[in-house]
């Protein structure tokens, strides 16, 4: 028997034993009325790097890749165990607005139907996670990207006007990396907030965000497929009656949903027929609530499906990972994309990218409210310049992905996600400029990287669009 006495970090057991005791220091904390005083405290540095990317989504892989490509040494971070974003953690499908893109959303896409892993479905094209994840991966390898998973970015290292890095926690602890240029592709834009930016939040008709979503595949579908929505909505809804299912349908019968995506690979359909309204996406007992409650529709839906001779057998394969969250915080950019910009469909000299997306929003405070009077705003083919990327408050940062400078109405178009790659490729082009020029990413010349852009198979709006 051996007694345990608190020690430092050392080797214990007999000679050739590979065995170590280790103990942390515990850090200083003092408590006050309220709230909790944290002492300061020397954070390891794990890295130094060129640019640092949080947040491995489209729009953080295609901030990555991109600047990865042009010579810098980048570390794409992520919280979670694989790389894709909505586009794997929130088994989002399919993948809206992939045409004119060029460069590395066209390659991704080339990859992915090589893979027998793009497929039509109705109007658009879907795509099977599990290949999305793997070419990710495997592009992210070819282009020497440092691929940090299971890290959370949780802080922003500002120093005076200047983001140089991020505080990182993980399971080795809180560090820091150091970089020249740091990309906020997190979908929230959580370095941009804790480096002080201003941001904006909600509809401007009653303060919420869009409803969240957990999507969820299901299996077999042969019952479902070349069904459409409103065939769908009426079985639903007879199926509803008959059992007493307290079930909200979210949408009305002329819209185009709940719908049953068809995956490609036989991987049966995903389903994207939850809701939850008015909760923060920003606080993490509204993302427990909305998880739990809508892992509950998903299992309500489809058990009412199964009350249905053609759906006898369906069952779930898998709910999402990670709740889809359509909206958070807009960080505000040296330009703001507003819904007149998409209403005139404003072209600018240094776009990133054309949209032709509509304004799509779910309506924000719940199923029997009044709709937003913008929902269904006409909107012509725009698009979004380079200054959206830049946040007003700060240098070395840039921003990619749904987190960029945008209006409530005019995020509801962009946000899908061939645009918010689109974004992240021109965000680590400019990122990798900007470390070879020795020069600040507000300082690169955006008609110089729209020019570059069109070069590599991005297509602008025409002067008469
Ligand atoms: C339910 C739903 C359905 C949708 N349907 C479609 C659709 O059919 N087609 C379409 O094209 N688009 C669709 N969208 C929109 C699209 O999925 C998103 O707007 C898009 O994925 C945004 O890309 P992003 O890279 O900015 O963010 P995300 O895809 O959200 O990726 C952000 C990444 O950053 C990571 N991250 C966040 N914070 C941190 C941190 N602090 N530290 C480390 N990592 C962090 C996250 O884990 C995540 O991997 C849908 C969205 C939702 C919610």
């Amino acid at each position: 028997m051996s007694e345990n006495h608190g020690s430092g970090d050392r080797d214990v057991g007999g000679e050739g034993s590979k065995e170590r005791t280790v103990r942390h220091p515990p850090h200083g904390f003092r408590l006050g009325d309220g709230f909790v005083i944290e002492e300061p405290r020397r954070l390891p540095l794990r890295h130094r790097c060129q640019v640092l990317v949080c947040g491995a989504g489209p729009a953080g892989v295609g901030a990555a890749l991109a600047a990865a490509r042009e010579g810098a040494d980048v570390i794409l971070l992520e919280r979670w165990a694989m790389a894709g974003g909505m586009w794997t953690a929130g088994l989002v499908n399919p993948f809206f607005e992939w045409r004119e893109k060029g460069f590395l959303v066209a390659e991704l896409i080339a990859r992915l139907e090589s893979a027998g892993a793009w497929k039509l479905w109705v109007k658009d094209y879907c795509f099977d996670p599990e290949a999305m994840k793997l070419t990710l991966e495997t592009m992210l390898a070819e282009a020497g990207v440092e691929l940090l998973y299971y890290t959370l970015a949780v802080d922003a290292i500002r120093c005076g006007d200047r983001v140089r890095g991020a505080v990182i926690e993980s399971k080795a602890g809180r560090e820091a990396i150091l970089a020249d240029v740091v990309i906020d592709a997190s979908g929230d834009g959580d370095l941009a907030a804790r480096a002080g930016c201003e941001f904006r939040f909600g509809s401007p008709v009653d303060g919420f965000v869009q409803p969240m979503t957990l999507m969820f595949e299901i299996d077999p579908i042969h019952g479902l497929r070349h069904r459409n929505s409103g065939e769908l909505y009426d079985w639903l809804r007879a199926a509803i009656e008959a059992t007493g299912s307290d079930f909200e349908l979210p949408f009305p019968r002329y819209s185009a949903a709940p719908y049953v995506i068809t995956l490609p690979c036989d991987a049966g359909g995903a389903v994207q027929a939850t809701h939850v309204y008015r909760l923060n996406p920003l606080d993490p007992a509204d993302l427990t609530g909305a998880t739990v409650a809508t892992r509950r529709q998903a299992h309500e839906l489809t058990r009412l499906l199964r009350t249905m001779p053609p759906f006898r057998d369906v069952r779930i394969t898998a709910t999402a990972p990670a709740i889809g969250l359509r909206e958070s915080r807009r960080i505000i950019g040296c330009a703001t994309l507003t819904r007149d910009d998409l209403a005139a469909g404003r072209r600018f000299e240094d776009a990133v990218c054309a949209v032709r997306f509509g304004v799509d929003i779910h309506r924000a405070a719940g199923a029997g409210t009044t709709p937003d009077p913008a929902h269904g705003i006409r909107m012509r083919p725009y698009e979004i310049p380079f200054r959206c990327l830049l946040p007003r408050d700060v240098r070395g940062l840039l921003l990619a992905g749904r987190c960029i400078s945008g209006d409530h109405y005019a995020h509801a178009s962009y946000r899908v996600t061939g645009s918010m790659m689109a974004t992240g490729q021109a965000a680590g082009l400019a990122a990798a400029w900007a470390v070879g020029q020795g020069c600040d990413p507000a300082d690169i010349d955006g008609r110089r990287l729209r020019r570059v852009l069109a070069e590599r198979g991005c297509r602008f709006l025409p002067d008469d669009a």
